[in-house]
């Protein structure tokens, strides 16, 4: 069954399933939700029950060759439309729709995905939108956004909007178990680091990030024992290393939500980072609860405006400069 495969999205799966069994399938479905947390490995699934001759209880049979080529992206009836560097590009989406037009090549149906949808160009959001105002019988577009918000709202009004979580966890953790050599205290770090994100998850997978840890847990004493040298120490280490920025104000974030957890609660149960158990502790002990918080929205908001592509050494100085250290 196609979705066997997938970890979590019970309830959008479920649901898929039902409305291919009951045939009451919309024209137009927007998966949203978080990036990296599967959708696309479900709107591949579901076209897969879409087009599967031998497809049982609203699921593709997972195993016969529409369903084989539809997971891999390659059926002739289904359309793959993602954005080439930026934009989706109107002729991309003309070329989907002349598509539309004709009878589909092996069976019935044809099924168009239009991965990060919000990436259309207005142009081509517009021709989107007449196609959908005027479906053709048999052609099934699913949209998948993680930004549903920069989608025209005239869109989301014509389709079937089924929003996606981040994994809890514990699935996060038994998907790496599962599909990666990491030990279970790896595992558990990384889904709790990686608010549920399947794909940044996988990314962080190998053992330069757990080398990565090893020298942040050094810097981060050296800045603790440093005290007024703390946020130089921090920049000029996070400034050095190669791995992704994010994921270094990430462990950062993270750090502080667990001190503040440690000290609401006194437990270390459901803490992120168990590999810095003791700088989580010195954290909690000698900061105040509105200290630790204002860190958490200082490094918050960094990451925010780092997203929406400021510049990178002035945030990040002017963020690791404001926070509170013990
Ligand atoms: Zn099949």
């Amino acid at each position: 069954m196609v979705y066997h495969h997938i970890y979590g999205h019970e309830k959008q799966i479920a649901f898929l399933k039902h409305v291919v069994s009951t045939k009451k399938i919309a024209h137009a479905y927007v998966f949203c939700g978080p990036e990296g947390i599967g959708k696309r490995t479900v709107a591949l699934s579901f076209a897969a029950s879409l087009l599967c001759p031998s497809s049982e209880e609203g699921a593709g049979c997972g195993h016969c060759s529409t369903c084989e080529r539809t997971m891999k992206g390659s059926h002739p009836d289904t359309v793959i439309i993602s954005p080439t560097v930026a934009t989706i590009k109107i002729q991309d989406i003309r070329d989907a729709i002349m598509a539309t037009t004709l009878h589909p090549l092996e069976g019935l149906r044809r099924v168009v995905i239009i991965d990060e949808a919000d990436h259309m160009s207005e142009p081509a959001a517009n021709a989107i939108l007449k196609t959908l105002e005027e479906p053709r019988p048999g052609n099934f577009f699913l949209l998948i956004t993680a930004r549903p918000y920069r989608l025209p709202p005239t869109i989301i009004s014509r389709s079937q909007l089924i929003a996606f979580s981040p994994l809890a966890r514990s699935q996060l953790t038994r998907f790496l178990l599962d599909q990666t050599k990491l030990s279970r205290e790896q595992a558990e770090i990384i889904a709790a680091c990686t608010d549920g994100r399947i794909s940044k998850a996988l990314s962080l997978a190998n053992d330069e990030y757990f080398s990565f840890r090893e020298e942040m847990h050094h810097a981060l004493t050296s800045a603790i024992k440093s005290k007024a040298l703390a946020p130089l120490i921090l920049s000029r280490f996070i400034s050095q290393e190669k791995m992704e920025l994010e994921d270094k104000l990430t462990v950062l974030t993270t750090l502080f939500r667990d001190a503040l957890w440690l000290k609401e609660t006194g437990s270390t149960e459901g803490i992120a980072n168990v590999d810095f158990l003791e700088i989580i502790r010195i954290l909690a002990h000698q900061l105040s609860p509105r200290q630790i918080l204002l860190n958490i929205q200082t490094l918050t908001q960094a990451q925010l405006d780092l997203e929406l592509n400021a510049n990178k050494s002035l945030t990040l100085d002017a963020s690791l400069f404001s926070l509170s250290f013990p």
